[in-house]
């Protein structure tokens, strides 16, 4: 099974589910950047998610 990660715009490089800031102010929780706040596209965050550091 591959690994998702995404590079945000700021560089910093989201593989895990604690890289994620969640943020749940509308119906759909939004996945945002934790350094710098820039939203993670929801497909891709979603994967990112389950991943865990083993
Ligand atoms: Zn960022």
């Amino acid at each position: 099974m591959s690994r998702t990660t995404y590079q945000c715009t700021c560089g910093a490089r989201i593989r895990f589910k604690q890289d994620l800031e969640k943020e749940s102010s509308g119906v759909v929780p939004n996945w945002t950047c934790r350094d710098c706040g820039t939203p993670v596209p929801g497909q891709t965050a979603e994967k990112i998610r389950h991943q865990h550091p083993s």
